[in-house]
Protein backbone atom coordinates (compact mmCIF):
# COMPACT_ATOMS: atom_id res chain seq x y z
CA UNK A 1 0.00 0.00 0.00
CA UNK A 2 2.39 2.39 0.51
CA UNK A 3 4.26 1.60 -2.49
CA UNK A 4 1.14 2.75 -4.37
CA UNK A 5 0.79 6.55 -2.42
CA UNK A 6 4.25 7.58 -3.58
CA UNK A 7 4.51 10.16 -6.26
CA UNK A 8 6.69 9.31 -9.44
CA UNK A 9 9.70 11.11 -8.09
CA UNK A 10 10.04 8.94 -5.57
CA UNK A 11 9.24 5.61 -7.25
CA UNK A 12 12.02 6.78 -9.81
CA UNK A 13 14.27 6.54 -6.99
CA UNK A 14 12.80 3.37 -5.75
CA UNK A 15 13.47 2.02 -9.22
CA UNK A 16 16.93 3.09 -9.96
CA UNK A 17 17.68 1.68 -6.82
CA UNK A 18 15.95 -1.81 -7.50
CA UNK A 19 13.77 -1.55 -4.96
CA UNK A 20 11.13 -2.46 -7.06
CA UNK A 21 11.06 -3.46 -10.91
CA UNK A 22 8.93 -1.84 -12.97
CA UNK A 23 7.01 -4.85 -13.59
CA UNK A 24 6.22 -5.49 -10.02
CA UNK A 25 4.87 -2.11 -9.73
CA UNK A 26 2.59 -2.81 -12.91
CA UNK A 27 1.32 -5.64 -11.34
CA UNK A 28 0.70 -3.91 -7.92
CA UNK A 29 -1.34 -1.19 -9.84
CA UNK A 30 -3.68 -3.81 -11.51
CA UNK A 31 -4.05 -5.73 -7.85
CA UNK A 32 -5.40 -2.47 -6.29
CA UNK A 33 -7.37 -2.17 -9.47
CA UNK A 34 -8.78 -5.79 -9.01
CA UNK A 35 -9.25 -4.59 -5.61
CA UNK A 36 -11.26 -1.31 -5.48
CA UNK A 37 -12.27 -1.18 -9.45
CA UNK A 38 -16.11 -2.31 -8.77
CA UNK A 39 -16.32 0.33 -6.02
CA UNK A 40 -14.87 3.51 -8.17
CA UNK A 41 -15.77 2.68 -12.06
CA UNK A 42 -12.72 4.52 -13.10
CA UNK A 43 -11.50 2.21 -16.32
CA UNK A 44 -14.07 1.20 -19.24
CA UNK A 45 -10.75 -1.27 -20.43
CA UNK A 46 -7.12 -2.25 -18.79
CA UNK A 47 -4.18 -2.54 -21.51
CA UNK A 48 -2.49 -4.94 -19.21
CA UNK A 49 -0.31 -6.66 -22.38
CA UNK A 50 1.08 -3.14 -23.08
CA UNK A 51 1.96 -1.99 -19.65
CA UNK A 52 3.74 -5.05 -18.76
CA UNK A 53 5.84 -5.02 -22.26
CA UNK A 54 6.72 -1.26 -21.62
CA UNK A 55 7.25 -2.28 -17.72
CA UNK A 56 9.67 -5.23 -19.17
CA UNK A 57 11.88 -2.81 -21.30
CA UNK A 58 12.22 -0.67 -18.27
CA UNK A 59 13.29 -3.79 -16.22
CA UNK A 60 16.36 -4.79 -18.92
CA UNK A 61 17.55 -1.24 -19.14
CA UNK A 62 17.87 -0.68 -15.73
CA UNK A 63 19.72 -4.32 -15.22
CA UNK A 64 21.96 -2.76 -18.23
CA UNK A 65 22.47 0.10 -16.52
CA UNK A 66 21.13 2.47 -19.08
CA UNK A 67 19.67 6.26 -19.56
CA UNK A 68 15.92 6.36 -18.60
CA UNK A 69 13.65 8.96 -19.09
CA UNK A 70 12.40 10.57 -16.33
CA UNK A 71 9.01 9.00 -16.20
CA UNK A 72 10.05 5.48 -17.31
CA UNK A 73 8.21 2.61 -15.75
CA UNK A 74 5.66 4.46 -13.73
CA UNK A 75 2.03 3.47 -14.31
CA UNK A 76 -0.33 6.01 -16.18
CA UNK A 77 -4.08 6.22 -17.05
CA UNK A 78 -5.39 7.20 -20.26
CA UNK A 79 -8.63 9.04 -20.96
CA UNK A 80 -10.67 6.97 -23.54
CA UNK A 81 -10.53 10.07 -25.62
CA UNK A 82 -7.03 9.75 -26.47
CA UNK A 83 -6.42 6.91 -29.42
CA UNK A 84 -3.47 4.17 -28.39
CA UNK A 85 -3.39 1.60 -31.37
CA UNK A 86 -4.57 -1.72 -30.80
CA UNK A 87 -6.99 -1.20 -28.27
CA UNK A 88 -10.47 -0.05 -27.93
CA UNK A 89 -11.16 3.94 -27.64
CA UNK A 90 -14.47 4.69 -27.33
CA UNK A 91 -15.21 8.36 -25.68
CA UNK A 92 -17.65 6.69 -23.18
CA UNK A 93 -20.19 6.54 -26.37
CA UNK A 94 -22.11 3.84 -27.34
CA UNK A 95 -21.38 4.95 -30.80
CA UNK A 96 -17.59 3.92 -30.55
CA UNK A 97 -18.54 0.85 -28.20
CA UNK A 98 -16.67 -1.23 -29.92
CA UNK A 99 -13.98 0.74 -32.26
CA UNK A 100 -10.28 -0.02 -32.29
CA UNK A 101 -7.86 2.55 -32.58
CA UNK A 102 -5.90 2.14 -35.65
CA UNK A 103 -3.28 4.50 -34.99
CA UNK A 104 -1.54 6.25 -32.02
CA UNK A 105 -1.89 9.90 -30.70
CA UNK A 106 0.63 11.72 -30.49
CA UNK A 107 1.03 12.01 -27.44
CA UNK A 108 0.52 8.05 -26.96
CA UNK A 109 3.40 7.91 -29.22
CA UNK A 110 5.65 10.49 -26.28
CA UNK A 111 4.30 8.21 -23.72
CA UNK A 112 5.55 4.93 -25.50
CA UNK A 113 9.34 7.15 -26.43
CA UNK A 114 9.19 7.93 -22.94
CA UNK A 115 8.62 4.06 -21.68
CA UNK A 116 5.28 5.45 -19.36
CA UNK A 117 3.35 2.08 -18.95
CA UNK A 118 -0.55 2.92 -20.32
CA UNK A 119 -2.31 0.76 -18.16
CA UNK A 120 -5.90 1.47 -19.21
CA UNK A 121 -8.19 3.50 -20.75
CA UNK A 122 -10.20 5.73 -18.53
CA UNK A 123 -14.02 6.27 -18.41
CA UNK A 124 -15.30 10.09 -18.79
CA UNK A 125 -18.38 11.83 -19.79
CA UNK A 126 -19.60 11.20 -23.28
CA UNK A 127 -17.07 12.79 -25.43
CA UNK A 128 -16.30 14.71 -22.58
CA UNK A 129 -19.44 16.28 -22.27
CA UNK A 130 -20.33 16.78 -18.44
CA UNK A 131 -18.62 17.77 -15.44
CA UNK A 132 -19.47 15.11 -12.89
CA UNK A 133 -18.55 11.77 -15.35
CA UNK A 134 -22.58 10.63 -15.16
CA UNK A 135 -22.85 11.44 -18.81
CA UNK A 136 -20.74 7.97 -19.46
CA UNK A 137 -22.59 5.65 -21.57
CA UNK A 138 -21.38 2.85 -19.86
CA UNK A 139 -21.23 3.55 -15.81
CA UNK A 140 -20.35 6.12 -13.29
CA UNK A 141 -17.13 6.81 -11.96
CA UNK A 142 -17.04 7.34 -8.18
CA UNK A 143 -15.33 9.82 -5.94
CA UNK A 144 -13.09 7.78 -3.66
CA UNK A 145 -13.27 10.50 -0.74
CA UNK A 146 -16.91 9.49 -0.82
CA UNK A 147 -18.75 6.89 -3.47
CA UNK A 148 -21.52 8.47 -3.53
CA UNK A 149 -20.43 12.28 -4.60
CA UNK A 150 -19.40 12.45 -8.28
CA UNK A 151 -15.65 12.60 -9.35
CA UNK A 152 -15.78 15.40 -11.26
CA UNK A 153 -15.73 15.55 -15.53
CA UNK A 154 -15.23 15.07 -17.64
CA UNK A 155 -12.06 13.30 -17.22
CA UNK A 156 -13.01 11.59 -13.85
CA UNK A 157 -12.09 8.46 -14.10
CA UNK A 158 -8.28 9.47 -15.21
CA UNK A 159 -8.72 11.62 -11.46
CA UNK A 160 -10.75 9.06 -9.81
CA UNK A 161 -7.48 6.46 -10.77
CA UNK A 162 -5.13 8.05 -9.22
CA UNK A 163 -6.93 9.35 -6.24
CA UNK A 164 -8.27 6.01 -5.80
CA UNK A 165 -4.16 4.77 -6.13
CA UNK A 166 -5.18 2.32 -8.99
CA UNK A 167 -2.59 4.63 -10.95
CA UNK A 168 0.55 7.10 -10.21
CA UNK A 169 -0.27 9.23 -13.75
CA UNK A 170 -2.94 9.84 -15.65
CA UNK A 171 -3.68 11.85 -18.65
CA UNK A 172 -6.72 13.92 -19.47
CA UNK A 173 -8.34 16.22 -22.18
CA UNK A 174 -9.73 19.88 -20.57
CA UNK A 175 -12.51 21.99 -22.76
CA UNK A 176 -13.60 23.68 -19.96
CA UNK A 177 -12.41 22.63 -17.19
CA UNK A 178 -12.54 18.75 -17.90
CA UNK A 179 -8.87 18.05 -16.01
CA UNK A 180 -8.82 20.72 -13.06
CA UNK A 181 -12.42 20.26 -12.09
CA UNK A 182 -11.81 16.63 -11.42
CA UNK A 183 -8.49 16.88 -10.45
CA UNK A 184 -10.09 19.66 -7.30
CA UNK A 185 -12.74 17.13 -6.52
CA UNK A 186 -10.74 14.27 -5.89
CA UNK A 187 -7.83 16.25 -4.20
CA UNK A 188 -5.26 15.69 -7.07
CA UNK A 189 -3.32 18.19 -9.14
CA UNK A 190 -4.30 18.41 -12.67
CA UNK A 191 -2.62 20.95 -15.31
CA UNK A 192 -4.29 22.66 -18.69
CA UNK A 193 -1.36 23.45 -21.04
CA UNK A 194 -1.48 26.60 -22.97
CA UNK A 195 -3.30 25.94 -26.09
CA UNK A 196 -1.08 24.37 -28.73
CA UNK A 197 1.73 22.90 -26.48
CA UNK A 198 0.09 19.65 -26.52
CA UNK A 199 -0.68 18.11 -29.59
CA UNK A 200 -4.52 17.07 -30.38
CA UNK A 201 -3.70 14.43 -33.09
CA UNK A 202 -5.38 11.38 -31.80
CA UNK A 203 -7.64 12.98 -29.37
CA UNK A 204 -11.26 12.65 -29.92
CA UNK A 205 -12.38 15.86 -30.95
CA UNK A 206 -14.72 17.69 -29.15
CA UNK A 207 -14.31 21.43 -29.60
CA UNK A 208 -11.35 21.85 -31.23
CA UNK A 209 -10.45 25.66 -30.29
CA UNK A 210 -10.38 24.85 -26.85
CA UNK A 211 -9.45 21.13 -26.15
CA UNK A 212 -6.12 20.61 -24.65
CA UNK A 213 -4.48 17.21 -23.17
CA UNK A 214 -2.88 17.62 -19.67
CA UNK A 215 -1.61 15.87 -16.98
CA UNK A 216 -2.54 14.50 -13.94
CA UNK A 217 -0.43 13.56 -10.71
CA UNK A 218 -0.08 13.77 -7.04
CA UNK A 219 2.62 16.48 -7.02
CA UNK A 220 3.22 19.17 -9.22
CA UNK A 221 6.76 17.83 -10.05
CA UNK A 222 5.06 14.84 -11.19
CA UNK A 223 2.44 16.71 -13.45
CA UNK A 224 5.52 19.09 -14.79
CA UNK A 225 7.51 16.37 -15.98
CA UNK A 226 4.64 14.32 -17.70
CA UNK A 227 3.63 17.36 -19.06
CA UNK A 228 7.19 18.01 -20.29
CA UNK A 229 7.12 14.57 -21.85
CA UNK A 230 3.95 15.09 -23.92
CA UNK A 231 5.01 18.32 -24.97
CA UNK A 232 6.02 19.66 -28.39
CA UNK A 233 5.52 20.85 -31.70
CA UNK A 234 3.71 18.20 -34.18
CA UNK A 235 3.50 18.66 -37.67
CA UNK A 236 0.12 16.51 -37.68
CA UNK A 237 -1.87 19.05 -35.57
CA UNK A 238 -2.21 22.64 -37.46
CA UNK A 239 -2.73 24.49 -34.46
CA UNK A 240 0.47 23.08 -32.32
CA UNK A 241 2.82 25.92 -31.09
CA UNK A 242 5.69 26.11 -32.64
CA UNK A 243 8.17 27.86 -29.91
CA UNK A 244 10.70 26.80 -27.81
CA UNK A 245 9.71 24.43 -25.19
CA UNK A 246 12.26 25.06 -21.58
CA UNK A 247 11.86 22.11 -19.40
CA UNK A 248 10.25 23.08 -16.23
CA UNK A 249 12.61 21.54 -14.18
CA UNK A 250 15.01 24.40 -14.77
CA UNK A 251 12.60 26.79 -12.94
CA UNK A 252 10.39 25.02 -10.73
CA UNK A 253 12.13 24.74 -7.57
CA UNK A 254 12.94 28.14 -7.76
CA UNK A 255 11.65 30.85 -5.06
CA UNK A 256 8.76 33.13 -6.28
CA UNK A 257 9.66 36.53 -3.98
CA UNK A 258 8.21 39.51 -5.74
CA UNK A 259 5.75 37.26 -7.80
CA UNK A 260 2.38 39.29 -8.42
CA UNK A 261 -0.50 37.16 -7.53
CA UNK A 262 -4.17 39.20 -8.89
CA UNK A 263 -7.44 37.28 -6.76
CA UNK A 264 -9.75 37.24 -9.03
CA UNK A 265 -12.92 39.32 -7.35
CA UNK A 266 -15.78 37.67 -9.64
CA UNK A 267 -14.82 34.50 -8.32
CA UNK A 268 -14.86 34.89 -4.73
CA UNK A 269 -18.87 36.56 -4.44
CA UNK A 270 -20.97 34.84 -1.65
CA UNK A 271 -22.00 32.09 -4.59
CA UNK A 272 -18.69 29.99 -3.14
CA UNK A 273 -18.89 27.62 -0.47
CA UNK A 274 -17.69 29.41 2.74
CA UNK A 275 -14.42 26.31 3.49
CA UNK A 276 -13.84 27.41 -0.76
CA UNK A 277 -13.48 30.71 0.40
CA UNK A 278 -11.27 29.99 2.84
CA UNK A 279 -9.26 27.60 1.14
CA UNK A 280 -8.88 30.34 -1.25
CA UNK A 281 -7.91 33.34 1.16
CA UNK A 282 -5.82 30.85 2.91
CA UNK A 283 -3.64 30.21 -0.29
CA UNK A 284 -3.29 33.84 -0.53
CA UNK A 285 -1.47 34.28 2.85
CA UNK A 286 0.67 31.02 1.96
CA UNK A 287 1.72 33.44 -0.96
CA UNK A 288 1.96 36.21 0.68
CA UNK A 289 4.71 34.32 2.87
CA UNK A 290 5.93 33.10 0.12
CA UNK A 291 7.12 36.99 -0.25
CA UNK A 292 4.64 37.57 -3.25
CA UNK A 293 2.42 40.37 -3.57
CA UNK A 294 -0.63 40.12 -3.42
CA UNK A 295 -4.05 42.10 -4.77
CA UNK A 296 -7.66 42.16 -6.05
CA UNK A 297 -7.84 42.34 -10.06
CA UNK A 298 -11.49 42.68 -11.58
CA UNK A 299 -12.46 41.01 -14.77
CA UNK A 300 -15.70 42.62 -15.93
CA UNK A 301 -16.36 40.56 -19.00
CA UNK A 302 -15.52 37.20 -17.31
CA UNK A 303 -19.75 36.49 -15.92
CA UNK A 304 -20.19 36.30 -20.07
CA UNK A 305 -17.43 33.37 -20.28
CA UNK A 306 -20.54 30.09 -19.80
CA UNK A 307 -22.50 31.59 -22.00
CA UNK A 308 -19.62 32.31 -24.79
CA UNK A 309 -18.41 28.58 -24.10
CA UNK A 310 -21.96 26.82 -24.37
CA UNK A 311 -22.32 28.41 -28.06
CA UNK A 312 -18.68 28.02 -29.16
CA UNK A 313 -18.22 24.49 -27.50
CA UNK A 314 -21.49 23.12 -28.94
CA UNK A 315 -20.94 24.33 -32.50
CA UNK A 316 -17.86 23.02 -32.41
CA UNK A 317 -18.96 20.18 -31.33
CA UNK A 318 -22.12 19.44 -33.47
CA UNK A 319 -19.46 20.25 -36.39
CA UNK A 320 -16.97 17.28 -35.37
CA UNK A 321 -19.28 14.49 -34.36
CA UNK A 322 -20.75 15.11 -37.87
CA UNK A 323 -18.80 12.65 -38.71
CA UNK A 324 -20.10 9.66 -36.78
CA UNK A 325 -22.78 8.52 -39.46
CA UNK A 326 -22.74 4.65 -39.70
CA UNK A 327 -20.73 4.82 -42.46
CA UNK A 328 -16.93 5.03 -41.62
CA UNK A 329 -16.91 3.45 -38.13
CA UNK A 330 -18.69 3.08 -34.78
CA UNK A 331 -21.76 2.14 -34.33
CA UNK A 332 -24.73 1.48 -37.16
CA UNK A 333 -28.07 0.78 -36.96
CA UNK A 334 -29.59 -2.54 -37.47
CA UNK A 335 -31.88 -2.94 -40.61
CA UNK A 336 -32.66 0.72 -41.80
CA UNK A 337 -34.87 1.21 -44.82
CA UNK A 338 -33.33 3.55 -46.41
CA UNK A 339 -30.07 5.63 -46.10
CA UNK A 340 -31.69 8.56 -44.92
CA UNK A 341 -33.17 6.18 -41.75
CA UNK A 342 -29.90 4.80 -41.50
CA UNK A 343 -28.41 8.13 -40.38
CA UNK A 344 -30.85 9.22 -38.31
CA UNK A 345 -31.27 5.85 -36.40
CA UNK A 346 -27.28 5.15 -35.87
CA UNK A 347 -26.92 8.85 -34.30
CA UNK A 348 -30.48 8.74 -32.14
CA UNK A 349 -29.40 5.38 -30.68
CA UNK A 350 -25.56 5.91 -30.43
CA UNK A 351 -25.54 9.42 -28.79
CA UNK A 352 -26.86 9.87 -26.02
CA UNK A 353 -28.79 12.60 -24.04
CA UNK A 354 -26.38 15.24 -23.47
CA UNK A 355 -24.69 14.89 -26.26
CA UNK A 356 -27.62 15.44 -28.55
CA UNK A 357 -28.44 18.27 -26.46
CA UNK A 358 -25.11 19.76 -27.81
CA UNK A 359 -25.90 19.06 -30.95
CA UNK A 360 -28.66 20.42 -31.20
CA UNK A 361 -27.91 23.78 -29.82
CA UNK A 362 -24.76 23.73 -32.01
CA UNK A 363 -26.39 23.39 -35.37
CA UNK A 364 -28.63 26.56 -34.24
CA UNK A 365 -26.24 28.53 -32.97
CA UNK A 366 -24.40 27.77 -36.97
CA UNK A 367 -27.59 27.56 -39.03
CA UNK A 368 -28.08 30.50 -41.11
CA UNK A 369 -30.26 33.05 -39.63
CA UNK A 370 -28.64 32.89 -36.52
CA UNK A 371 -24.99 32.62 -37.33
CA UNK A 372 -24.60 36.18 -36.75
CA UNK A 373 -26.55 36.52 -33.97
CA UNK A 374 -25.09 34.01 -31.81
CA UNK A 375 -21.76 31.91 -33.01
CA UNK A 376 -20.31 35.45 -34.64
CA UNK A 377 -20.95 37.39 -30.85
CA UNK A 378 -19.65 35.08 -28.93
CA UNK A 379 -16.50 34.98 -31.04
CA UNK A 380 -16.24 38.40 -30.80
CA UNK A 381 -17.04 38.59 -27.18
CA UNK A 382 -14.32 36.03 -26.32
CA UNK A 383 -11.93 38.21 -27.89
CA UNK A 384 -12.72 41.25 -25.37
CA UNK A 385 -12.76 38.53 -22.43
CA UNK A 386 -9.04 37.65 -23.97
CA UNK A 387 -8.29 41.69 -23.82
CA UNK A 388 -9.76 41.63 -20.45
CA UNK A 389 -7.39 39.06 -19.30
CA UNK A 390 -4.19 40.83 -21.22
CA UNK A 391 -4.96 43.99 -19.67
CA UNK A 392 -4.75 42.14 -16.13
CA UNK A 393 -1.50 40.56 -17.02
CA UNK A 394 0.14 43.39 -17.59
CA UNK A 395 -0.10 44.10 -13.83
CA UNK A 396 0.24 40.69 -12.59
CA UNK A 397 1.94 37.28 -13.09
CA UNK A 398 -0.51 34.51 -11.84
CA UNK A 399 -4.26 34.89 -11.02
CA UNK A 400 -5.69 32.38 -7.99
CA UNK A 401 -9.42 31.83 -7.76
CA UNK A 402 -11.32 28.64 -6.40
CA UNK A 403 -11.29 25.64 -8.97
CA UNK A 404 -15.37 25.13 -8.56
CA UNK A 405 -17.15 26.97 -5.98
CA UNK A 406 -18.00 23.99 -4.16
CA UNK A 407 -16.60 20.68 -3.58
CA UNK A 408 -17.55 17.20 -4.68
CA UNK A 409 -22.06 16.89 -5.14
CA UNK A 410 -23.88 13.94 -4.69
CA UNK A 411 -24.38 11.95 -7.55
CA UNK A 412 -27.85 12.35 -9.54
CA UNK A 413 -27.76 15.78 -7.67
CA UNK A 414 -27.67 18.09 -10.18
CA UNK A 415 -28.82 15.87 -13.03
CA UNK A 416 -32.84 17.79 -13.75
CA UNK A 417 -30.48 20.95 -13.99
CA UNK A 418 -28.07 21.24 -16.65
CA UNK A 419 -28.08 25.65 -16.17
CA UNK A 420 -26.72 24.38 -12.63
CA UNK A 421 -24.26 21.36 -14.02
CA UNK A 422 -22.87 24.40 -16.47
CA UNK A 423 -21.83 26.65 -14.06
CA UNK A 424 -20.00 24.19 -12.39
CA UNK A 425 -16.75 25.55 -14.43
CA UNK A 426 -17.30 29.11 -13.87
CA UNK A 427 -14.00 29.51 -12.95
CA UNK A 428 -12.20 27.06 -15.64
CA UNK A 429 -13.92 27.83 -18.69
CA UNK A 430 -12.09 31.29 -19.16
CA UNK A 431 -8.87 30.11 -19.44
CA UNK A 432 -9.86 27.51 -22.33
CA UNK A 433 -11.35 30.82 -23.94
CA UNK A 434 -8.09 32.46 -24.07
CA UNK A 435 -6.17 29.72 -24.57
CA UNK A 436 -3.76 30.53 -21.25
CA UNK A 437 -2.37 27.84 -18.75
CA UNK A 438 -3.94 26.75 -15.41
CA UNK A 439 -3.48 24.49 -13.15
CA UNK A 440 -5.66 22.93 -9.75
CA UNK A 441 -3.90 22.14 -6.80
CA UNK A 442 -5.01 20.56 -3.52
CA UNK A 443 -5.66 23.27 -0.74
CA UNK A 444 -7.89 21.73 2.06
CA UNK A 445 -10.89 19.59 2.84
CA UNK A 446 -14.31 20.69 3.56
CA UNK A 447 -16.59 20.25 6.68
CA UNK A 448 -17.29 16.66 5.30
CA UNK A 449 -13.53 15.96 4.57
CA UNK A 450 -14.14 16.37 0.83
CA UNK A 451 -10.96 17.77 -1.19
CA UNK A 452 -10.71 21.79 -2.03
CA UNK A 453 -9.05 23.29 -5.04
CA UNK A 454 -7.66 26.07 -6.05
CA UNK A 455 -7.01 27.02 -9.40
CA UNK A 456 -4.13 29.78 -11.02
CA UNK A 457 -4.01 31.05 -14.20
CA UNK A 458 -0.90 32.64 -15.84
CA UNK A 459 -0.74 34.16 -19.48
CA UNK A 460 -0.59 32.31 -22.49
CA UNK A 461 3.29 30.18 -23.09
CA UNK A 462 3.82 30.83 -18.81
CA UNK A 463 3.51 27.44 -18.45
CA UNK A 464 6.38 27.15 -16.51
CA UNK A 465 5.92 29.82 -14.22
CA UNK A 466 2.41 28.79 -13.46
CA UNK A 467 3.94 25.13 -12.03
CA UNK A 468 6.79 26.74 -10.30
CA UNK A 469 3.94 29.04 -8.46
CA UNK A 470 1.75 26.00 -8.05
CA UNK A 471 5.08 23.78 -6.75
CA UNK A 472 5.69 26.60 -3.71
CA UNK A 473 2.36 26.38 -2.48
CA UNK A 474 2.84 22.38 -2.33
CA UNK A 475 6.31 22.85 -0.73
CA UNK A 476 4.71 25.12 2.11
CA UNK A 477 1.49 23.02 2.48
CA UNK A 478 0.91 19.13 2.82
CA UNK A 479 -3.11 18.82 1.45
CA UNK A 480 -1.56 16.70 -1.51
CA UNK A 481 -0.23 14.06 0.76
CA UNK A 482 -3.68 13.18 2.14
CA UNK A 483 -5.31 10.00 0.89
CA UNK A 484 -8.94 8.51 0.28
CA UNK A 485 -10.06 6.32 2.64
CA UNK A 486 -11.20 3.24 0.76
N1 LIG B 1 -18.00 20.67 -18.22
C1 LIG B 1 -17.72 21.28 -19.49
C2 LIG B 1 -18.65 20.72 -20.54
O1 LIG B 1 -19.47 19.91 -20.21
C3 LIG B 1 -16.28 21.08 -19.86
C4 LIG B 1 -15.98 19.74 -20.39
C5 LIG B 1 -14.55 19.57 -20.79
O2 LIG B 1 -13.67 20.32 -20.38
N2 LIG B 1 -14.33 18.58 -21.62
O3 LIG B 1 -18.58 21.09 -21.68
Amino acid sequence: MELLKKTAVEIRKALINKEVSAVELTEAVYKRIDEVEDKIGAFNSLTKESALLTAKKVDEKIQNNEELPLLAGIPLALKDNINFKGYKTTASSKILENFVSPYDATVSIKLKENLIPVIGKTNLDEFAMGSSNENSAFKKVHNPYDLNKVPGGSSGGSAASVAALESYLALGSDTGGSIRLPASFCGITGFKPTYGRVSRYGLIAFASSLDQIGPFGRCVEDVANLYYAISGLDKKDSTSLNMPLEDPQKTLKNDIKGLKVGVIKELLTDDVDDDVKCAVLNAVKVYEKLGCTVKEVSLPLLKYSIGIYYIVATAEASSNLARYDGVKYGYRTQNPQNLMEMYTKTRKEGFGDEVKRRIMLGTYALSSGYYDAYYKKAQQIRHLVKEDFDRVFKDVDVLISPTCPNTAFEMGSRNDDPIKMYLTDVGTICANLIGSPAISIPAGFDKSNMPIGVHLIADCFKDNLLLQTAYNFEKETDYNKHFANL
